[in-house]
């Protein structure tokens, strides 16, 4: 049933070397899912009853991350795959390796098991298939083959109980289903409503991982549509309770610009989709009536990026990256002397340009902007200097409007 050309061939002698020392060893979670339903799988898990350091031995290339979630990683020059030990899910045998908060959430989870015990443990039937590539069996214990087949996300166990133990099973389970193009099953709905307020207690870091899962698999659109419909978008984004239009379009079109990236194969970075995101509460803090206090703008903009921090994680790279496509809008606006031929020489000219695209579209700006730095690229030297003198000449009636973000704030 599976093309085991479609399985990497590095994750397929894994699977044999953990095979021929006596242990059992199979492909599973979303290679297997992902194959079974046509899509091209991307990363490879193995799951093995050999605790990580019996795989640590076998493979010299290998190592032992993680303690919340012990594994091992196994290496060669280009591929890295994820070796995980049969986990029973449940701490009858040994208290000490499932810790579990007030509220029932995981904590660790380092309790070996079988692999009819790792199946339970798994979040969805669909991710719960493990595959052996020499047999070319499925072990499938909780029908996740027939749920493939009807194209439903299904819980395993109780999802009440699946959601309290992990919140973001209920991101997960909105990310699979437009994935795969599959229904949620009434009863996880019913969860995600019911405990996706859970989501609030998960790290920052957690959430930030999540967020680049939901946002950069290339169904950006169609999961923030589907988180604000089940009310979950507060969890991973900084929201405004009286945002205007313009803040809802501007994460929509951007989303959009980010989707198509993803088709094209171009580079994507969550820095593209958080300035955009922040971008309106960044303007609410430093304008009056339509116009904004420049200095205002400077000093607001750390400040907007921690209170997205209390919610995601941000890391630093991506923060200085933020703030450069932000001053550059501001930039942007400027067209007149020599600032446009700095501005174009700017490392973040290109991202900063596309986000201009984005605000134009999602504000409905007319004033022509964009076109112009669109132009302003395309020519040659010779016609840089006339597009600019020409813009010198309107410049009385335009700078009035340079820092003007009327249709932004409207
Ligand atoms: P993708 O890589 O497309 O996001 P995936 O199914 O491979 O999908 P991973 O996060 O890589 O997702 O996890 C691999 C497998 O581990 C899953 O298929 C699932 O069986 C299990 N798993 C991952 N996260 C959880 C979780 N939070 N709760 C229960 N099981 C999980
Ligand atoms: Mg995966």
């Amino acid at each position: 049933m599976i093309d085991n050309n479609k399985i990497s061939k590095f994750a397929i002698s894994v699977v044999q070397e953990l095979q021929k020392n006596n242990f059992q060893a199979y492909l599973v979670g979303g290679c297997v899912r992902d194959a079974l339903t046509g899509l091209e799988p991307k990363d490879f898990d193995i799951a093995t009853n050999a605790t990580p350091e019996q795989v640590r031995k076998t493979f010299k290339a290998s190592r032992i991350i993680g303690k919340r979630f012990k594994l091992v990683h196994v290496f060669n020059r280009s591929e890295l795959l994820e070796v995980a030990t049969f986990r029973s899910g449940n701490d009858q045998k040994d208290g000490d390796n499932i810790v579990t908060d007030a509220s029932g959430k995981i904590l660790r989870d380092n309790n070996w098991g079988t692999l009819e015990q790792d199946c339970d443990r798994r979040d969805f039937t669909v991710n719960a298939l493990y595959y052996c590539p020499v047999t070319k069996k499925i072990e499938d214990h909780n029908d996740g083959l027939k749920h493939i087949h009807k194209k439903v996300i299904v819980s395993i166990g109780d999802p009440q109980r699946r959601f309290e133990e992990d919140p973001v099973r209920s991101l997960r389970a909105i990310r699979f289903s437009n994935k795969l193009n599959f229904k949620i099953d009434n009863l996880v709905k019913d969860a995600i409503y019911d405990k996706g307020h859970l989501l609030s207690g998960i790290s920052n870091a957690r959430l930030f991982d999540e967020f680049c899962k939901i946002f950069l698999n290339g169904m950006g659109e169609k999961n923030f549509e589907k988180i604000c419909s089940f009310h979950l978008n507060k969890y991973l984004i900084l929201s405004d309770p009286n945002r205007n239009d313009f803040a809802s379009n501007v994460m929509t079109h951007a989303l959009r610009n980010t989707d198509d990236r993803v088709k094209n194969q171009q580079s994507i970075t969550p820095g593209f989709l958080m300035a955009a995101l922040l971008w309106p509460s960044l303007l609410k803090k430093c304008s009056r009536n339509g116009e904004i206090n420049v200095r205002k703008f400077f000093r607001s903009m750390d400040g907007v990026l921690r209170e997205q921090q209390k919610i995601t994680a941000i890391p630093r790279k991506f923060s200085s990256y933020i703030k450069d496509i932000w001053v550059l809008q501001l930039k942007l606006h400027s067209r007149i002397g020599s600032q446009p031929y700095k501005t174009l020489r700017h490392p973040r000219f290109r991202a900063a340009y596309d986000f201009l695209l984005v605000r134009e579209r999602a504000s409905g700006d007319k004033s022509g902007i964009g076109k112009w730095w669109t132009d302003f690229q395309k020519n040659d030297d010779s016609l840089r200097g006339s597009i600019i003198a020409e813009m010198n000449e309107k410049s009385d009636e335009e700078s009035a409007k340079i820092f003007g973000f009327y249709n932004e704030l409207r």
